[in-house]
């Protein structure tokens, strides 16, 4: 008899997504936890070997922020007791990711809280990943600086930015409940902005925002539209002086079957577990590591991670290595739709205008 996660590894080797009905019954259904990790973890195998790629985020400029999502601890109004700064240099920025990349970052993301970026804060951007590559050529850099303008994501692709970042977070229906000053909408204009610039456009979801069952499977089938190369997934950091504060609806259960449904909507594409690890999976991390290929290392933008040693203990007594610098991350059928840039600023080569 073929069961139903039979049914979600065949189609996700395929590469085809499952039915909002399909998706459900892995949040809510009758399968057993370890079967459902078991399934989603021969797709993540098929298409990421035992491989895990380490991130790093960098906060740029932290808190202050005009807008009002009630998810941040940096928001309009925080009471948070966060660290708060404005832009710190390039030179600062590039000795954070030199540490990173020493241990084991392939992937810098550059990230400044506010709206959006105006000139001067892309410049500062130009600048700082001028001063990354010159020592780490070859760093993958995100940039995540909100709502973009005109010409912003030609000039950060220039720059040699390899992706831009903008999570859609929840879903289309529930967005103006966490945030009244910029719409879902908006997020998607960002990302299609970037997308057409030649960025790699990466963007998730937080969850434990009160969504229901129905609310992930929008968001999932949401950013599928977008055809994210990278997907981040949150579980919500509850801050003291936030709105969501002490807001502890999530599970590791909860948890581990929201990444299952991730791994088979988005089978072949980088699905990783971001902010909140820690708190909400708890020792079930490792568990964590059998369904997404891509983790942050180190501290998140506000609050503190486990030691980079605690998580390359973890990836190694789970039985994965950490992902090379020469080392794909994407598998080959979406390798022509990723090109790393080897040529232009930072490099000797000329660029390709
Ligand atoms: S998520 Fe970004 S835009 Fe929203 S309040 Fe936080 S820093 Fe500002």
């Amino acid at each position: 008899m073929t069961t139903l996660l039979d049914t979600l590894v065949d189609k996700a080797l395929r590469r085809e997504h499952p039915t909002r009905e399909e998706a459900l019954a892995v949040l809510s259904g009758d399968d057993e936890l370890l079967d459902i990790v078991a399934a989603g973890s021969r797709v993540r195998r098929h298409f990421f070997g035992r491989r895990v790629k380490l991130n790093t985020i960098i906060n740029m400029k932290s808190g202050m922020c005009p807008e009002d999502c009630t998810y941040c601890s940096q928001r309009l109004g925080s009471g948070s007791e966060i660290l708060k700064y404005s832009w710190i240099s390039p030179e600062d920025a590039a000795r954070t990711a030199d540490q990173a990349v020493r241990a084991g970052a392939k992937r810098v993301c550059l990230v400044a809280s506010g709206r959006g970026p105006g000139e001067r804060d892309i410049t500062r951007i130009e600048n700082t990943i001028a001063a990354i590559r010159e020592d780490n050529p070859q760093v993958e850099v995100c940039v995540c600086l909100g709502l973009l303008g005109a010409g912003h994501a030609e000039r950060l692709a220039s720059a040699g930015a390899h992706a831009y970042s903008h999570n859609l977070n929840t879903s289309e229906a529930r967005y103006s409940e966490i945030c009244s000053t910029h719409t879902f909408a908006d997020r998607v204009d960002t990302l299609r902005r970037a997308t057409e610039a030649g960025l790699s456009p990466c963007s998730g979801a937080i969850f434990g925002m009160g969504e229901s069952d129905e609310d992930v499977v929008d968001l999932a089938l949401a950013l599928r539209e977008l055809d994210p190369d990278s997907v981040p997934v949150n579980f919500l950091i509850p801050f003291q002086g936030t709105p969501l504060e002490g807001r502890w609806e999530l599970t590791p259960d909860r948890c581990l079957r929201i990444l299952a449904v991730f791994r088979f909507f988005f089978p072949d594409v980088e699905v990783r577990l971001a902010g909140g690890r820690e708190i909400h999976l708890r020792g079930m991390q490792p568990l964590a590591l059998h369904l997404a290929n891509s983790i942050f290392l180190g501290d998140y933008l506000t609050s503190e991670g486990q030691p980079g040693a605690d998580d390359r203990q973890m990836i190694a007594d789970a039985g994965f290595t950490i992902e090379g610098v020469d080392e794909p991350t994407l598998p080959e059928a979406r390798h022509d739709l990723v090109a790393i840039r080897r040529r232009g600023a930072g490099t000797d080569l000329p660029a390709n205008a």
